[in-house]
């Protein structure tokens, strides 16, 4: 158990079927109000806390941060209240559980996800993924709003869990865009790049990570790929 392997959450294990991305939308214009100027952007592999940033540029950062609690809480209880919804349209990505499962004898797992901490609970609550990863040890959208910032901090807390410290290629970050591939390389860590988000293998590829895979579906593959 030497290894620590953080998972990227959405369009990695899961997809919600655009309902968390609709909630999160909805949140933003409660928090903020009507009139405010709300812009398009690109979710896939950004902190919840940058998302915000991006979609309501008349706010500055310190505004964004202090209001944060406040964006979590109704964002949050959007996505309690449609706990059946997400049950029914979710679905875990192909080889997901069994990827999991084989890991699981021989690594630590947790997440390293953009998502606020409440939101990716139920999210792998809703999908059966609970029990597979350890969620005190792993980080998310409201630790930081940078994304590399997040490897040491479930490094940190994977290591006060498990009692050993986890370095260098010791960990392992698996994702579905360039922002996952990034968030490994500048903490040097080991990275796997996995298609099933918006991103080609090809574009993947292009970011340089360790190994790449069209999807989870080859067990075996997934493993040699994690452990390199
Ligand atoms: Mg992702």
């Amino acid at each position: 158990m030497n290894r620590l392997i953080l998972w990227d959450v959405d369009g990695t294990l899961l997809g919600t079927d655009g309902l968390a991305a609709e909630a999160m939308r909805a949140a933003m214009r409660e928090v903020v109000g009507p009139a405010a100027p709300m812009a398009r952007t690109d979710y896939a592999g950004k902190t919840d806390w940058q998302i915000i940033r991006e979609s309501l540029p008349s706010l500055t950062a310190e505004a964004v941060a202090e209001r944060l609690h406040e964006f979590a809480a109704a964002y949050l209880s959007r996505m309690e209240a449609q706990r059946e919804a997400l049950v029914a349209r979710s679905r875990v990505f192909p080889g997901v559980t069994a990827a999991l499962e084989a890991l699981g004898g021989v690594a630590r797992q947790a997440p390293l996800t953009g998502n606020i901490a409440a939101v990716a609970r139920i999210k792998l609550e809703c999908v059966g993924l609970l029990p597979l990863l350890d969620l005190a040890a792993g980080a998310y959208g409201d630790d930081h709003h940078h994304r590399p910032a997040l490897v040491p901090i479930a490094a940190a807390r994977a290591a006060r869990r498990y009692g050993r410290s986890f370095v260098g290629q010791q960990v392992i970050v698996v994702g579905d865009t360039p922002h996952d591939i990034a968030c490994g390389k500048a903490n040097g860590a080991r990275t796997v790049a996995v298609a099933t988000g918006p991103y080609s293998l090809a574009e993947l590829r292009a970011h340089g990570p360790d190994v790449a895979l069209s999807d989870l579906t080859d067990t075996d593959a997934v493993v040699a790929a994690v452990l390199g």
